[in-house]
């Protein structure tokens, strides 16, 4: 299969008075797994059906593989959907349970007129890559939600598209086969080597199975970078609230104090919080985030030479996959989230710490 690249430039879309999308741009490299993330509402939809050619934007321009497939600008260009070579799988992915599994994914080619040998060898090839190979003559109401949900990817791809657009496909799946079909996905991605963008509301799955996330909110882009540059690098407070769970962390800009790259603030408290800056610094009050899963509570002083502070453990909360304390710092409550099974005890007086890497200093 071609893979394909695209561009999305200045993209607005309107539904009347509504303006969904308000000047969006980014790029998806051949081959590349870019995720849109963003609470509902954002957009995430209506940009990936403009990318599909279902949506007509009010404005900007669209590339696929190079070509423009919509620019508002002189000559217009507006190619039909069935001519982008995209493929796209919805949440409701809606197969016919009257049906094999076989004639599921056999359906769009013949509808086509494809040669009958062409169907076969298409949708064999297309079972074998969701391992489905053995279910051909099953009824497809004879599957599991996972299994389906299988047949819908296999129906997206027997076409030989050279994008593959996902919205939402896992929503409608209970959470323990949405984290078994997230693996899956992955897997599938690699398998087909296509570029896909990918919707979806669920940060757990944008982490997992995305090159890179564009987090969207109210139609906007707030931010374009690998998982670990959206998890450990937020720009904003509304990234590093979207994305996980962050303490914000308010003070004064100490420039003086600054030196290595590091930036310092000084809380109202008095403690001094060395981290780093990605983008641009903002004025003399600040804020920084600290995933609690990046703060580090022990017993004894760790010798890093700093953002080590006294603090006393307030409550502990057992969530069985980590440990939530909720710890006085600062004249203020710390969250940190622990993974290891040594607790401390309520009223214990600690040492909490964090490396300057997961202090970052946002932007708003
Ligand atoms: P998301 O997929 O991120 O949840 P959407 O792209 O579906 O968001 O919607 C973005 C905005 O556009 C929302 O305010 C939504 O109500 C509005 N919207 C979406 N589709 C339509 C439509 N067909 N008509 C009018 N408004 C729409
Ligand atoms: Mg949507």
């Amino acid at each position: 299969m071609a893979r394909a690249s695209i561009e999305v430039r200045d993209l607005v879309v309107r539904y009347g008075s509504v303006v969904a999308v308000r000047g969006v741009t980014f790029t998806v490299a051949a081959g590349e797994h870019l995720t849109l993330l963003g609470p509902s509402g954002c957009g995430k939809t209506t940009t990936l059906r403009a990318i599909a050619g279902l949506e007509k934007p009010t404005a900007g321009e669209i590339r696929i593989g190079g070509a423009p497939v919509f620019s508002s600008s002189s000559p217009a260009v507006n190619i039909p959907a069935e001519r982008r070579g995209l493929s796209m799988v919805f949440q409701s992915y809606a197969i016919w349970p009257h049906m094999s599994v076989f004639d599921n994914v056999a359906y769009g080619l013949r509808v086509r007129k494809r040669p009958e040998a062409e169907v076969t060898t298409r949708v064999r090839e297309a079972l074998d890559l969701v391992q489905l190979g053995e279910l051909g003559t099953r009824s497809a109401s004879k599957l599991s939600g996972g299994q389906q949900q299988r047949v819908a990817l296999a129906r997206a791809f027997v076409f030989s598209p050279s994008v593959l657009l996902f919205d939402e496909p896992l929503s409608n799946l209970d959470a323990k086969l949405r984290a078994e079909m997230r693996v899956e996905l992955k897997e599938l991605q690699r398998r087909l080597d296509i570029t896909s963008v990918y919707v979806t509301h669920d940060l757990e799955e944008a982490l997992a199975i995305s090159d890179r996330i564009v987090v969207m909110r109210d139609g906007v882009i707030e931010q374009i970078g690998s998982p670990a540059e959206i998890y450990d690098r937020p720009r904003n407070t509304f990234v590093a609230d979207f994305v996980g769970s962050a303490n914000l962390i308010r003070g004064r800009r100490r420039t003086d104090l600054e030196r290595d790259g590091l930036v310092v603030i000084q809380t109202h408290g008095g403690a001094l919080v060395h981290g780093t800056a990605p983008g641009r610094a903002a004025g003399d009050e600040v804020l920084m985030a600290i995933r609690t899963v990046r703060l580090r509570l022990e017993r004894a002083r760790p010798a890093t030479p700093f953002n080590v502070w006294p603090a006393r453990i307030r409550q502990r909360v057992f969530q069985g996959d980590f440990t939530q304390y909720h710890v006085d710092w600062d004249g203020r409550v710390l969250i940190v989230r622990v993974a290891a099974p040594d607790p401390l005890a309520e009223g214990d007086e600690v040492f909490v710490s964090a490396d300057p890497r997961y202090c970052v200093l946002l932007e708003e």
